[in-house]
């Protein structure tokens, strides 16, 4: 289990039926991000389910609440099989600092249960031979996983070329004209169709991190500071 730390102009033809034509493509989005916040660090060679356990625990809470949950998950456990094992109440009790901590247990219990089950021990080294369609099949189909959370195991912790989307990210890039669908949360179709304009990106791994990290200090969901942001001369949405 290892520590983490996380915080995430041409225009372009169409790339899917939301994109917009005054929407700028992924390159230069990416490059304006790397400039501002730099590259994200590619930790792929370490073990698959610390990420999985780690973004489990991201949802619905902030960084801070998760790497607290994640630090308490560590400093009792040596191992997954011992968390696999361990009392659901006696697990909560570490997980508190993240919220919903019996719902977490309960999924994480049920998850290392169902990898064993699959992969023969607590270990998801076997999905680095499977492929995409499979690894997202079989990580969706473990208790508490959704689409965003499979991205990022697939991305962040397989090294593979899959975008994740989180609400930032859904956010952002309808400013940016990469797609038109309305509400809060990512929907798969959305989410497939930005995927398709930012895995044109060098380093869609950057991109992720960048945009989330854009959405916290320039894009938020409400007033925006675009006379400040980086990417204010090429967003279609900018405001003087
Ligand atoms: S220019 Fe404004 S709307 Fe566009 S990404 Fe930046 S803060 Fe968001």
């Amino acid at each position: 289990m290892a520590p983490r730390t996380r915080a995430t102009a041409s225009l372009a033809m169409p790339r899917s039926p939301t994109f917009s034509t005054k929407a700028p493509s992924a390159s230069p989005i990416a490059e304006l991000l790397l400039a501002r916040y730099g590259a994200y660090l590619d930790e792929s060679d370490g073990p698959v389910l610390d990420q999985l356990a780690w973004f489990l625990l991201s949802t619905r809470t902030t960084v801070e609440n998760c790497e607290a949950a994640y630090a308490s998950l560590r400093s009792r456990f040596t191992t997954w099989a011992e968390v696999a094992e361990a009392q659901p109440e006696y697990l909560g009790e570490c997980l508190k600092p993240a919220g919903l901590y019996r719902t977490r247990a309960a999924n994480l219990k049920a998850a290392l249960a169902a990898i064993a089950g699959r992969f023969g021990s607590a270990s998801l080294e076997g999905l680095r031979s499977l492929s995409d369609e499979d690894c997202e099949a079989f990580l969706l189909s473990l208790p508490g996983v959704g689409l965003k959370v499979a991205r990022c195991v697939i991305s962040f912790g397989l090294g593979r070329r899959a975008f994740a989307v989180d609400a930032h990210i859904w956010r952002i890039t309808r400013r940016l004209g990469w797609h038109a669908i309305a509400g809060g949360a990512p929907t798969r179709a959305g989410s497939d169709a930005i995927a398709m304009v930012a895995l044109e990106a060098d380093d869609p791994l950057s991109l992720h991190v960048n945009l989330i990290r854009l959405g916290r200090e320039f894009c938020p969901a409400g007033e925006t500071r675009c006379a400040l942001c980086p990417l204010t001369g090429v967003c279609p949405s900018a405001r003087s």
